[in-house]
């Protein structure tokens, strides 16, 4: 099979047995990879019934047909199991060398069942696989087990994810940790793996991934490096990270600030944002496995109580979850916080989503110093979220609460404090507020993993920076309004599942073109024939199969809501009105003549430093068109039952939430129709 290794390992930890299995091409021809294909295989094994701490639970690690090649963004792997945190599909990617290091090892995934008695590693080298005892690896940090692995397999170059001291006490949002810079941070998974005592995966390998048309795909390869070195998203993320845009966000009150109260916290996004990063404490940049962008960061902080060299940097994610939303504007605290998350393992957007939630909780009185353990919890206080993430990764006084993310939490409190605990599915919400783009209200609450930013590209289709008219996604949204996004989250949806499937970044995914590149690549490094139609419905069967693992789970169409705080217009202040303002910004598309294109791109590549300023600037020439506060704040209310009504419709689910039969039989999931509706007929979920 070109483009794949036509093996996956399946590894049972309790009774220690190692077995190779073949990946079919009809399997490869129908899931592609990664996230569709993690499901049919969590779908098959019945994970959905499994105890997701248990050993009944199944985790899939899979890479895609790209991974390994030499096509830009195709580092990564997709890792997925019943979720800790959400208990429905959990799924969540990762960067960095480890994909492509697996698919050189011999093999396209690994599937795990069963739990060891002790703490083991699992290490592949060229096709072979070996489970080894992790009792003395027990208790370390990801560098440092990753360090320790590494010596004593005498490979300086093998590549391990592993998980922290929080998977190992399974912390409902323990991430895994795939390297510096890298985290499955999403839905818990590192719990699952602690719950397994499976500490670390680490491959090590020097196969080539075999090509069908490996001339064809070298030169579709330089067309894409093209695309990418011209974009000014992606220009954006080279020189400034993804936090570079935060102060166009803070604008239209897309950064959740002081859980999620406060609409405009501007001076707190002039000290956090990438630009000032780069100003300040950036001293390097990093890359995933072949890709040019190099969106991570390597910051230098010379002294002080946060001192340290080239550590480290925050993406905006982790800005906004440890900075804005505690109210921390000192981005040498955030940093040293990030790093922490880092060390322990724990996803950096659940953990600062719990510690401002409890903040909030304290403060308006709903729990004291019994539940703090005598600790005035404050906002704006950096050192006490260190101390509080320490607290939570070792399960030790507020950090048992700590641990369980917002839902639980707030099930927990009660006192009505669900009403703030921001999540879908049990899932955190991520940093981008959906009072600022409507869609995100329906794309947080449909995707199958819960509250999601990055498994579908609603935001930039809402932002108007790309378009997917071969997704039904085409562009001029109205960014605070909730008419006519259901098409585009579906269509959305589906292009994220192929990125997931093709095991590919989104940031590298978002700028090309489906048609005249990404399928072209795939069809010249696989020569599996496929068209624009198979890539779309690939999309669409991944969700739904997905969607069925979370109906098979218990999850209904009661499940379908966000935490009323993200749909009610802000409690502290007002946004500033300049949304239309920003959107002219960030639609804006140079004309397609190459020359002009070019000249126009170099333009706005110099403005990406002062858009704050420009779109301010804009603001006040076009004064007119700017939105009082009060008319704002109108506007600050998605009306996500309509959405959701639009969006069963555009989905084809019934009032129960689940696929309707012939929507299934259409995407040849008819086993899956037979497994949800066993009389044939569709019967109540549990
Ligand atoms: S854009 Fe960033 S996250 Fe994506 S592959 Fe490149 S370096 Fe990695």
């Amino acid at each position: 099979m070109f483009g794949y290794c036509g093996k996956l390992l399946y590894v049972n930890l309790t009774d220690g047995k190692l077995e190779d299995r073949e990946l079919s091409e009809a399997d490869a021809k129908k899931y592609m990879g990664g996230s569709a294909l993690a499901a049919r295989i969590l779908f098959d094994m019945k994970a959905y019934a499994a105890d997701p701490l248990g050993p009944d639970n199944t985790i899939a690690l899979m890479t895609g047909p790209l991974t390994g090649t030499l096509m830009p963004g195709s580092g990564r792997f997709e890792i997925a199991a019943r979720s800790p945190l959400t208990g429905g599909f959990g799924v969540s990617s990762a960067g960095g060398f480890f994909g492509a290091e697996l698919k050189r090892a011999g093999y396209d995934g690994v599937v795990i069942t069963g739990a060891a008695e002790s703490p083991v590693y699992l290490w592949i080298k060229d096709g072979a696989a070996e489970l080894l005892p992790a009792d003395g690896l027990w208790g370390k940090t990801g560098a440092d087990t990753m360090r320790a692995i590494s010596e004593e397999r005498g490979e300086k170059n093998c590549r391990t994810v592993c998980i922290g001291p929080a998977g190992e006490n399974l912390v409902k949002y323990a991430c895994v940790i795939a390297g510096s810079h890298n985290f499955a941070g999403r839905t818990g998974l590192g719990a699952a793996l602690g719950a397994k005592k499976l500490k670390a995966i680490s491959v090590k390998g020097k196969a080539q991934v075999e090509l069908a048309e490996k001339q064809e795909f070298m030169d579709i390869r330089e067309k894409i490096l093209k695309t990418l070195a011209e974009d000014v998203t992606a220009k954006s993320y080279s020189a400034y990270g993804t936090a570079g845009t935060m102060q166009l966000g803070m604008l239209v009150s897309d950064v959740p600030t002081k859980n999620w109260r406060v609409a405009d916290w501007e001076e707190g996004s002039d000290k956090l944002n990438g630009i000032s990063v780069a100003e300040t404490i950036l001293s390097g940049t990093k890359s995933c496995y072949a890709c040019p962008i190099g969106c991570k960061r390597v910051v230098t902080i010379p002294d002080g109580p946060y001192a340290r060299e080239n550590a480290v940097g925050p993406e905006y994610e982790t800005v906004a979850s440890m900075g804005t939303m505690q109210l921390v504007d000192d981005i040498e605290a955030v940093t040293a916080a990030n790093e922490l998350c880092n060390e322990l393992g724990m996803d950096t957007i659940s953990a600062g989503s719990s510690i401002a939630f409890l903040r909030e909780c304290y403060e308006s009185g709903l729990i004291g110093d019994e539940e703090t353990g005598g600790r005035a919890l404050k906002w704006g206080d950096p050192k006490q979220t260190l101390e509080l993430l320490e607290m939570a990764a070792r399960r030790e006084g507020p950090g048992a609460l700590l641990a369980e993310g917002v839902l639980r939490m707030s099930e927990i409190i009660g006192k009505g404090s669900e009403e703030f605990a921001v999540h879908s599915k049990g899932l955190e919400a991520p940093m981008h507020d959906p009072r600022a783009y409507h869609g995100l209200a329906l794309a947080y609450t449909t995707s199958p993993r819960g509250a999601c930013h990055i498994t579908h590209a609603d935001l930039v289709a809402e932002m108007g920076v790309y378009t997917y008219p071969e997704f039904g996604v085409t562009g001029g949204y109205d960014t605070i309004s909730s008419k006519g996004k259901a098409e585009m989250v579906a269509g959305s949806e589906n292009l994220g599942m192929v990125a997931g499937s093709a095991v590919m970044c989104m940031f590298v995914i978002w700028p090309l073109s489906i048609k005249r590149e990404v399928l072209p690549a795939l069809n010249a490094a696989t020569g599996l024939g496929w068209s624009m139609t198979d890539l779309v419905a690939i999309g669409e069967r991944g969700w739904h199969l997905q969607r069925a693992f979370c109906n098979m789970a218990g999850m209904t169409a009661a499940d379908d809501k966000l935490s009323s705080r993200a749909l009610k217009p802000h409690l502290e202040g007002a946004p500033t009105g300049l949304d239309k303002v920003v959107a002219t910004m960030t639609s804006f598309s140079p004309p397609s003549l190459p020359f002009v294109k070019t000249v126009a791109n170099a333009a706005v590549g110099r403005i990406i430093p002062v858009q704050k300023n420009v779109v301010k600037g804009l603001g006040r020439l076009l004064f007119t068109k700017k939105l009082s506060a009060a008319e704002m704040k109108k506007k600050e209310s998605p009306d996500l039952e309509y959405m959701l009504r639009e969006y069963y419709t555009v989905r084809e689910l019934d009032r129960e939430g689940r696929a309707r039969p012939r929507k299934l039989a259409e995407l040849q999931l008819s086993d899956v129709a037979e497994t949800m509706f066993p009389d044939g007929a569709p019967r109540p979920t549990a």
